[in-house]
């Protein structure tokens, strides 16, 4: 794309605005001072989007001496956004609004014929709203959803859906590591970006148990759920916590947990452990004992909290709603390249 083009630099701009007003209601004035863009330009640009139906007035800010702005947010209906969790025995589907808010939610049994089922559950939840599709987030695989949506699709692992749901409720999430403790078990560190782990489920964690990936004692074969229930006998995670037999098995996969996160912890130098996926809902004791081999593994001034999922199983959905925003309407990946290379080229004022 070429920026110095008028028609690109306005696009650029819109996009811009529409970030700006992500989170909060901003008047012109400010969205201006705020972007660096003069006040005719946004004024121009902000009443075609209003016009559109992308923006709208937010009512008049309150400010105790002068005039009241008018305060501008994104229109919440502007479209929508689906969001496809794939999960072994189950897929559910979400719709959310541009800002994010999940608007319906279904989930049914996992079939053979789970396209048409798919299909049939998009129609009856969309009913008679015909808001545009700005693009679909699956989760955990690849799906073709050709002749069922007509819109741009983002394929996302459960944990970066997962993560990116725990991060909106986190104030800061630097040296976060995310860890999805479900059916499989997967892990990123967030670092100025997230950075995904895929060795993590295979770090060695005991002695023995044959592991796909062909080696020996990898923490999955030790305490993925899959590997939880088999172990256990148990059908699925409520019968988990609720049986002696379940709960035992999941007592016995901390030691290896601890011993992989505590490893991991050390070699990130993470600050934080957040573990996220449908294990997050095990019985608090649980967690503490976890938290306890951990403490004792490291070493002892350093202490690293490891804590359970905010978002609950509301997670993925949600987490998946925030990135296929971030990618279809906020644009947000092409935003932060073109602020990297706009700070890139202000270190070279003589236009290298
Ligand atoms: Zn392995």
């Amino acid at each position: 794309m070429d920026f110095s083009r008028p028609d690109n630099a306005r696009k650029i701009n819109r996009l811009k605005v529409l970030s700006a007003l992500r989170h909060e209601e901003l008047s012109k004035a400010e969205i201006s001072r705020r972007l660096g863009i003069n006040k005719v330009s946004i004024g121009e640009i902000i009443d075609i989007m209003v016009k559109e139906g992308l923006l709208e007035e937010a009512g008049k800010a309150a400010y105790s001496s002068g005039r009241p702005a008018m305060l501008l947010s994104i229109k919440a209906n502007s479209g929508r956004v689906l969001s496809i969790d794939m999960r072994k025995k189950a897929v559910s589907v979400s719709v959310s609004d541009a800002l994010g808010r999940i608007l319906r939610f279904e989930r049914f049994p996992r079939t053979e014929s789970f396209r048409e089922d798919l299909d049939r559950t998009i129609r009856k939840m969309r009913g008679n709203d015909d808001v545009r599709i700005y693009g679909t987030a699956i989760v955990n695989e690849d799906i073709d959803l050709s002749g069922i949506i007509d819109a741009p699709k983002v394929v996302l692992s459960r944990i970066e859906a997962e993560s990116a749901s725990e991060m909106a409720r986190m104030e800061r999430a630097d040296d976060t590591l995310f860890l999805s403790w479900s059916d499989d078990i997967e892990a990123v560190f967030y670092h100025e970006g997230f950075i995904p782990l895929p060795q993590f489920p295979h770090i060695r964690a005991q002695r023995d148990g044959e592991c796909s990936c062909g080696g020996k004692g990898c923490l999955c074969t030790a305490a993925s759920g899959t590997a939880l229930l088999r172990k256990s006998g148990m059908k699925g995670y409520r019968e988990l916590v609720s049986n002696p037999a379940g709960l035992e098995a999941v007592r016995e996969s901390l030691r290896p947990m601890a011993a992989a996160l505590s490893m991991a912890v050390q070699a990130l130098s993470a600050s934080k452990v957040v573990i996220t996926g449908e294990l997050s809902a095990l019985p608090d004791s649980v967690f503490e004992h976890l938290q306890a081999l951990v403490d004792s593994a490291l070493p002892p001034s350093r202490h690293v909290p490891v804590e359970r999922s905010k978002s609950g199983d509301k997670g993925a959905r949600e987490g998946a709603a925030i990135l296929a925003l971030d990618e279809f309407f906020y644009h947000t990946r092409l935003l932060t390249k073109l602020s990297s290379i706009e700070s890139l080229s202000s270190d070279f004022p003589n236009g290298i």
